[in-house]
């Protein structure tokens, strides 16, 4: 026979292995309360409140089984009384112990106002009562009754000091349950937040990787699942209908069978809730929790709820894509299958995403309309150019006769005045043909008619041309190219001119401009120097971009469209060579380009005929 003792620590033991041995207190509770009935006593109860101090659960035991319905109804009829002076409410409200060593018929008698009440504790045979709250760090987690009836114990002091002891050793494994609930919950919320940083990462370089929007996003939308949702769907507002733009499943058989019940089912833009309400209000839509009531609620017919019965909905939320504050579109998560509840977390990740990807769709359209706007441009220079040329074609037929009758007249001062005229009218049509080949080269047709050629002969021709325009200037050639060059010879003469008339240009009050030649290995490198404004350092990176010149309100203007260097640069870099600058303010420019005497291209199919053409 174990003395009551023994049996007491042997109890303890059992006890605290059984809180030991799980984290759910669940289980643990109701073993526990195994323990007590029928070594403690005939029936128990142990409860547990919340936050706010409510009974949230009780666990009852009752040495007859069948009597635990009546151990629960005995907590029902005290939970509603006021300032109930004894029992489990009185017990959580004041976190004292208490004992009832023997339940007399006096202490029955002050029940008699609460007749149900009296009922229940007469059928339970009530003899001896105490309980315990379970406190921990000072609050109270619950509370433990425990009763007596046929075995006629009558609970003592040391009885209650035990069942306090129990009491303790509950309320502390549950806070620790507690504890490390939070704990995971909180280790669960960061991993929920750094998946959706890590989608959200993968979706923002997905977004800005790409100005086809459309594409983009629907690969948004297949990154999106199963991760962060079962089904994604991008939706855009199209005139007066919504457009499925994308839709995704791990599934794709599933993605194909959801792309044919939109086909079948359109969804009704005048419709109040859903993706339709979501565009007309630009406000997002988030149920956590699907009920099958809602489903009933939403569905337009038999058909459209077994369909999305089918789909098994448990969570959603559709959220606008928002531009200058219209929703162009909507992005809707759903969790199916997952059986996932959609958070406040997970809907603002998705507001997130959708403003993300909102801005890259504006983007994309600003960038369309700037496209489009470039290309009209273009499209006019192309138009204005080739309209031109015809009328300044004829301008320059008649002043050269003009000129031929006015020398017959010997009406010198008149001459002089046509040459003059008809030198504009070569600057003129200069231009116009620049302007020609800018726009060639925007749509890909400009031209080259290859050969073997001699650049030194090109060189010269072109120095002496551009020096017959400037008395100021003296331009002399160093070197010579001693291989023959395969290219375009009237295009490099283009370059020519183009670095030649800037020189001269942009050098106002300087008396010399360098051409140098140098024959490399595989390369011929040409240089033009000039002595005159030069330019900030600034500038070299754009100097070659189209229609850029550089503008110091300082420096007076030059004319000039900004195109000729954009020409010199394509042309160059068509026949496989590079450009180089060196510029110092104030000080003056090298322009230099390089070419390769056989391209690359070329090189691979030479027949024996260059090497015949090659001057050494
Ligand atoms: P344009 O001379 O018609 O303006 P270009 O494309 O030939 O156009 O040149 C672009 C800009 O580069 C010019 O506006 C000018 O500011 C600058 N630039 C070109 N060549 C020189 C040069 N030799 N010295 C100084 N600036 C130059």
């Amino acid at each position: 026979m174990l003395t009551q003792a023994e049996e007491r620590l042997r109890l303890l033991t059992d006890v605290s292995s059984l809180l030991a041995s799980s984290l759910d207190h669940h289980i643990t509770l109701q073993d526990i309360a195994h323990l007590l009935v029928p070594t403690q006593a005939d029936y128990c109860r142990i409860a547990l409140v919340d936050e706010q101090q409510q009974i949230k659960e009780v666990t009852v035991n009752h040495i007859d089984p069948e009597k635990n319905d009546l151990v629960r109804a005995l907590y029902e009829q005290y939970k509603d009384l006021p300032n109930t002076t004894y029992g489990l409410p009185k017990l959580l409200n004041t976190g004292k112990a208490e004992l009832i060593s023997d339940v007399s018929e006096n202490v029955l008698e002050m029940y008699r106002e609460n007749p149900e009440l009296l009922a229940v504790l007469q059928a339970l045979g009530l003899k001896s009562y105490m309980g315990v709250p379970m406190l921990a760090h000072g609050k109270t987690v619950g509370a433990i009754v425990l009763s007596s009836i046929q075995s006629g114990r009558h609970y003592e002091e040391d009885d209650l000091l035990f069942a306090q002891e129990i009491a303790q050793r509950i309320a502390l494994a549950l806070d620790n349950a507690r504890l490390y609930e939070e704990a995971q919950a909180e280790i669960a919320e960061r991993k929920q937040i750094e998946q959706h940083l890590r989608f959200l990462s993968e979706a923002g370089k997905l977004l800005a990787s790409s100005l086809d929007y459309q594409t983009t996003l629907k690969n948004v939308a297949r990154l999106a699942v199963p991760h962060i949702a079962d089904w994604c769907s991008v939706d855009m507002k199209v005139e007066h209908h919504i457009e499925q733009l994308a839709v995704a499943h791990v599934d794709p058989k599933k993605v194909q069978w959801a792309e044919e019940l939109r086909r079948s089912n359109p969804p009704d833009p005048q419709s109040s809730y859903g993706l339709p309400n979501v565009l007309r209000t630009g406000c997002s839509e988030f149920y956590a929790d699907i009920s099958d009531d809602l489903l009933v609620a939403v569905s337009h017919n038999e058909e459209e709820l077994m369909l999305v019965r089918k789909i098994g909905f448990t969570s959603t939320m559709i959220v606008p894509l928002l531009v200058q504050g219209k929703a162009i579109g909507a992005i809707t998560f759903v969790s199916a299958e997952s059986g996932r509840h959609f958070s406040s977390t997970d809907l603002s990740m998705a507001e997130e995403l959708a403003s993300q990807a909102a801005m890259a769709i504006d983007n994309a359209w600003l960038y369309q309309q700037a496209q489009q706007a470039v290309h009209l441009r273009d499209e006019f220079i192309a138009t204005a150019s080739h309209e031109l040329k015809t009328p300044i074609t004829s301008l320059k037929l008649y002043t050269q006769i003009l000129r031929k009758q006015l020398t017959k007249l010997g009406e010198e001062g008149m001459v002089r005045a046509v040459l003059k005229m008809d030198a504009q009218v070569t600057k003129l049509t200069s231009l116009i043909a620049d302007l020609l080949d800018v726009s060639r080269m925007e749509l890909g047709k400009l031209t080259f008619q290859e050969e073997a050629f001699d650049l030194n002969e090109v060189i010269k021709e072109k120095v002496e041309h551009v020096q017959a325009t400037t008395a100021q200037h003296q331009i002399r050639i160093e070197g010579t190219c001693m291989q023959l060059v395969w290219g375009d010879a009237e295009r490099i003469g283009q370059v020519m001119t183009n670095l030649l008339t800037n020189a001269v240009k942009y050098s106002p009050d300087a008396d010399e401009v360098l051409v140098s030649v140098s024959s490399e290995q595989e390369r011929v490198v040409v240089r033009v120097q000039d002595f005159g404004i030069g330019m900030e350092q600034a500038h070299l990176p754009h100097i070659f971009d189209r229609f850029y010149r550089v503008n110091d309100p300082a420096e007076k203007t030059y004319p000039g469209l900004g195109i000729g260097l954009h020409i010199v640069h394509e042309i160059v870099t068509r026949h496989e060579g590079t450009m180089s600058v060196v510029s110092e303010k104030g000080k003056g420019s090298i322009f230099g380009f390089s070419l390769p005497y056989a391209p690359a291209q070329r090189k691979n199919s030479a027949s024996p005929l260059d090497k015949e053409n090659a001057i050494i």
